[in-house]
């Protein structure tokens, strides 16, 4: 079977050995890539449709009690200033974003405990009281009790990316975390009910194009109904400061073929692939992605949300982004989605 042949296996039937998404990792040449994202992006347009749905970031807390290696806001860096929002606070921006028409707010943070699940339940609470908003929790590993109490609470979405599936490659990134915690909260909160969201880190060091693949095959047996996927970029306060970052190609492969192994998938265009290219997002949306991630906090707060640096937008008000993103949105001949833009594959 040639590069083409094996494309339109994949856009057929959505399910490839993980040899055979090695070898649509690694195309050919420029006819066999553009073939690749052509298809992610037809298959994107018949599963998910035209819609490009926004979530509104709110980076309400950067302590974390993590030590990731490729993350800025690993508690080891101490030249970071932290900051915490108060519960009010993240309630008035969350309102605020559902103003400037946001379906989706996204609640991220460090792993820091100070939020604990009864102050997260009162801050979905609150806002659910005041905005008709879809709310996705970025807050990392907490026990199936904490995820139980969130979700009653009135949260819908959960994103906890396990970055690399790889269970080696996996230990040499986060020295205090293990694998199977990080699966066993995955199930969890399957099992209760979220729409679970998932992903990786392209160019990670020491990643292989064999890591990659069983990245996609974890994505397809978790059966995911989100799935992040960004380019590594190294921080100048983490041990991998002098490392490569990833690259613009190998991210959009990736989003291709996941987009053609998840047909009804939500894949945003990351901030992190907008920041190693200028056309980025563009690239992304034209290769199976159909959401974005617009960072809605107050512009003083954003260079010190930093888990990697030049990150794009730092300094744009809330209201300026929106514009911005419909503006790419539309010069692609897509719509911003109107409804909570929810997983349609169930
Ligand atoms: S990746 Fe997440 S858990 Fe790890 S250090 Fe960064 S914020 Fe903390």
């Amino acid at each position: 079977m040639d590069y083409f042949e094996l494309v339109d296996k994949a856009y057929k039937e959505h399910n490839l050995a993980k040899g055979e998404v090695m070898r649509l990792l690694e195309p050919k040449g420029v006819e066999e890539e553009a073939y690749l994202f052509k298809k992610a992006d037809q298959l994107r347009h018949e599963c998910v449709g035209d819609c490009v749905h926004l979530r509104g970031l709110i980076e309400f807390s950067s302590h974390c009690r993590r030590n990731c290696k490729y993350c800025g806001l690993r508690r080891d860096n101490v030249s970071l200033e932290r900051y915490r929002l108060s519960p009010e606070d993240i309630v008035k921006i969350a309102h605020n974003a559902a103003l400037l028409g946001y379906k989706t707010i996204v609640l991220q943070s460090g792993e820091d405990e100070f939020y604990t699940a009864d102050v997260m339940a009162y801050i979905i609470k609150e806002i659910k009281k005041i905005a008709d908003v879809a709310i996705t929790l970025c807050i990392g590993e907490r026990s199936y009790e904490e995820y139980k109490i969130m979700k009653e609470a009135g949260a819908d979405r959960y994103l906890l990316k396990f970055e690399t599936a790889n269970p080696g490659h996996y230990r040499e990134m986060h020295p205090d975390m293990s694998y199977k915690d990080r699966i066993d909260c995955l199930m969890a909160l399957k099992d209760l009910g979220y729409e679970v969201g998932s992903g990786d880190i392209v160019g990670l060091p020491g990643q292989t194009v064999e890591h990659l693949a069983e990245d996609i095959m974890l994505l397809k047996e978790l059966d995911v109904e989100m799935a992040g996927i960004g380019p590594f970029i190294p921080h100048h306060s983490t041990p991998f400061r002098d490392e490569a970052r990833g690259t613009l190609e190998m991210t959009l492969r990736m989003v291709a073929i996941t987009r053609l192994m998840l047909p009804y998938a939500n894949i945003p265009a990351t901030t992190a692939v907008g920041t190693i290219h200028p056309q980025g997002r563009q690239k992304a949306l034209m290769a199976g992605a159909n959401v974005v991630m617009p960072n809605v906090m107050p512009p003083e707060y954003r260079p010190r949300y930093e888990i990697y640096p030049s990150k794009i937008c730092i300094g744009e008000k809330p209201s300026h982004c929106r514009l911005c993103i419909e503006g790419i949105i539309r010069s692609l001949g897509r719509e911003v989605g109107q409804d909570y833009g929810s997983y349609r594959g169930r």
